[in-house]
């Protein structure tokens, strides 16, 4: 494995996920990751109609602290680290801050998994945007440019265009030059404030031909001084565990990207790309 850390990774403590930490963690280390990040889903205020087969998008955070130390314990051959995902939203910021500044948190992404009260993976989404994908879009990335306005608590952002997925006109094709003062804007603010971005391979999962951010807006991210990358699989299942890592791995090389970062106690530390 040319990455050795998955920094998104989801268990049963999120609504949407079945795999116990034991399971994650038994398969991380059969690829031989040297680090498992849990980052389960934290999305205050997640619109009831919208849950579906899923319990919740909200956990208990001692009980989760408390589980990841018994993991630590039971598993000495690979690193588990404590983090979170945040369903972000800029009226939410300080109830997040509050959060994360409660608890030994090793790493914390923040993403958008809501504009207003709608969730992009629904068909109402795009309903309210008259089925217009490109405006779709591009609220989607004003929504994150509001989010890091006010919220700063935060290590990386992740998945920037998953929204693309959910696009329900089959024809569309998705080109960022179309929103590109909107994602210049949002990866100067992340500059500005230090932040990384996530790569994260759910993309190739899902059968795209690239991981989140696509391409162009990671090399414009670095372009612009951004310190460093994150890299997560987003898997919700043993399976999906470095989801296509060692091809992300020749991709980011041929970009001239020779390291990402891992995070514990929420500093930054960086490892080469084999
Ligand atoms: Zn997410
Ligand atoms: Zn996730």
């Amino acid at each position: 494995m040319k990455i050795t850390a998955d920094y998104h990774v989801h268990s049963n403590f999120s609504g949407d996920s079945q795999a116990s930490m034991d399971e994650m963690i038994q398969k991380a280390i059969s690829l031989g990751l040297t680090h498992i990040c849990f980052t389960d889903h934290m999305d205050y205020d997640y619109p009831k109609q919208y849950l579906g087969s899923a319990r919740s998008f909200e956990f208990n955070v001692d009980k989760y602290f408390k589980h990841i130390e018994k993991m630590q314990e039971k598993y000495k051959e690979i690193k588990v680290l404590a983090g979170i995902e945040l369903g972000v939203r800029p009226y939410l910021a300080d109830k997040l801050n509050n959060l994360v500044e409660g608890y030994p948190f090793d790493f914390v992404i923040a993403s958008s998994h809501l504009v207003e009260d709608f969730d992009p993976y629904f068909p109402d989404y795009w309903e309210y945007y008259n089925n217009d994908p490109n405006l779709g879009i591009m609220k989607y990335f004003d929504s994150i440019i509001e989010n890091i306005q006010v919220f700063h608590n935060f290590d990386t952002y992740g998945h920037l265009d998953y929204i693309i997925r959910y696009v329900p006109n089959k024809s569309f094709t998705y080109d960022p030059k179309l929103y590109w003062e909107q994602i210049e804007r949002l990866l100067l603010t992340l500059v500005e404030l230090n932040k990384g971005i996530e790569v994260n391979t759910a993309g190739l999962k899902y059968g795209l031909p690239f991981a989140h951010p696509k391409v162009e807006i990671l090399k414009k991210f670095i372009e612009l001084g951004g310190s460093y990358i994150t890299i997560g699989s987003d898997g919700h299942k043993p399976e999906h565990l470095a989801f296509d890592f060692n091809k992300e791995a020749d991709i980011l090389k041929n970009m001239g990207i020779q390291q990402y970062a891992i995070f514990e106690k929420r500093k930054p530390f960086f490892v080469q790309i084999d």
